[in-house]
């Protein structure tokens, strides 16, 4: 049985040249979930909440993958690699020793929708070359269960053996899409040596035996167990699975950088400045 440890619902935040968004893991109530540093999630249909991007920025020392339910986002590196990430698709960039990036929707109005993560990489990895995991809604495989329950499987492999296409033995992710309807159930096994949550796309839903029901954009930490029931009270009900393999190293923040150390922060700024990203 899996206990919801705490419930977060994201705070309001912009980032960017000026795009709103809903920052859930990466703010006072949940500075982080080893090996999670950050969790953006954002939808709108105003151009103006999006639209300004996230002109080229750097990061090192860590992961961003980005999520998209809906719209277009054209991304661009410093290395010659462009391309566009269209509804349902995945990028899954491990930027290690460094690069520098844009993200800028592609599209001029509707629905944007999607998340961010960052996860982290161990110490001996921060210094890697960046390389890209990329695949579209075609390529990333649908589960399907009894009772219309479909999944999503971006990475990491189900209790039935589906197995999604990125692959990052590090910290050896899971992250699935789920859609529910109502009056399904969906369980599945979790490593409880593992950092787990549930952030609902579009509720209600119940964890296991807990009285709380989540609603859209809450988030739930799960404590450690070897299985999760999620019940849908509704039509429709959709949500992210994600769990990983916890580092427990030092964690230095420095905006766009996620290292060990503060010297290792410094560095990464000079680096940058010097233009060695
Ligand atoms: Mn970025």
């Amino acid at each position: 049985m899996t206990r919801i440890a705490q419930i977060i619902s994201g705070m309001p935040a912009t980032d960017g040249a000026g795009v709103e968004l809903n920052r859930v893991i990466g703010q006072p109530a949940l500075s982080m979930l080893d090996p999670f540093l950050l969790l953006d999630a954002f939808r709108s249909d105003n151009p103006d909440d999006y639209i300004a991007g996230f002109p080229p920025h750097p990061h090192r020392g860590f992961e961003t993958v980005t999520y998209l339910l809906e719209g277009r986002m054209r991304h661009k590196d410093n290395a010659g690699h462009e391309g566009v990430i269209e509804s349902g698709g995945i990028q899954w960039m491990t930027a290690g020793r460094g690069i520098v990036h844009s993200e800028m929707p592609e599209q001029e109005n509707g629905l944007l929708e999607g998340f961010q993560l960052w996860v982290n990489l161990p110490a001996e990895h921060k210094m890697t070359e960046p390389t890209y995991q990329e695949y579209s809604s075609k390529q990333i495989p649908l589960e399907m269960r009894e009772g219309n329950v479909e999944i999503r499987v971006i990475t990491g492999t189900t209790s039935r053996g589906t197995q999604g296409p990125v692959i990052q033995p590090l910290t050896d992710p899971l992250y699935l899409d789920v859609k529910l309807p109502r009056g399904s159930t969906f369980s599945e096994a979790l490593n409880p040596d593992y950092n787990a949550f549930i952030y609902t796309i579009k509720g209600p839903l119940k964890i296991d035996d807990n009285p709380t029901t989540l609603m859209r954009d809450q988030l739930a930490v799960l404590n450690a167990g070897d299985e999760i029931v999620i019940r849908s009270m509704e039509d429709d009900v959709r949500f992210l699975l994600i769990a990983g393999k916890p580092l427990n190293e030092p964690v230095a923040r420095g905006g766009p950088f996620v290292m060990n150390t503060r010297e290792e922060i410094d560095q990464a700024f000079a680096d940058y400045k010097a233009g060695k990203l």
